[in-house]
């Protein structure tokens, strides 16, 4: 559950890094608890945005479509998330509500996995930097732990990167805080297909 929010590549994470920061943050919460809890379907992106089925908590679905203004399928141009045109059909007035926000994280997150950047790009960092790696274990550790302390982690000691570091290890405190608040629910193994 915590890899997911892992990057092998850092220009995607410095990515969504980047649009959290855009974000309030319940809102960037809700987005990671929906998309870790596997509640993105239907998904399909094409190079001019995403659209997606989100069922939230009450198991209402919400039709999200994003446009980017710039082709997210041209190699060296990711899109401007402020840019995009968002559109939902649950009542949020927010430009990116919790439901878009997890279709951007499945997106991204599947762009990592499949590394459609290019290979120079990821070259950069395939994981095994010394501050990736850092972070690794230290999400290891969180998620063997039965009590997850936010007094234990240290983010000063990961030297590089550390506004990204931080925005990492802040998503995995929430994702892991939002498991054991609702650890009693049965969590979906299914997932919807991108065909
Ligand atoms: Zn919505």
């Amino acid at each position: 559950m915590v890899r997911r929010i892992t990057f092998r590549n850092a220009r995607l994470a410095h990515w969504l890094s980047d649009f959290a920061a855009t974000l309030p943050q319940n809102i960037f919460e809700r987005g990671i608890m929906l998309y870790d809890r596997h509640r993105v379907w239907d998904y399909h992106a094409s190079q001019n945005g995403l659209h997606a089925s989100v069922e939230d908590l009450h198991n209402s679905f919400y039709q999200v479509e994003i446009k980017w203004s710039n082709a997210a399928g041209e190699a060296a141009e990711l899109p401007n998330p402020n840019a995009a045109s968002v559109t939902c059909s649950c009542a949020s007035a927010a430009h990116f509500c919790a439901h878009s926000t997890a279709v951007v994280l499945y997106w991204i997150m599947r762009m990592d996995r499949a590394g459609t950047i290019s290979e120079s790009e990821t070259a950069v960092d395939q994981g095994d930097s010394p501050a990736y790696q850092a972070l690794e274990s230290k999400m290891k550790r969180l998620a063997s732990k039965a009590t997850p302390s936010v007094q234990r982690l240290d983010a000063t000691k990961l030297s590089s990167q550390p506004e990204l570091q931080n925005q990492l290890e802040r998503m995995v405190r929430q994702v892991m805080t939002r498991d054991q608040q609702t650890s009693h629910q049965p969590t979906e193994t299914s997932h919807s297909s991108p065909q």
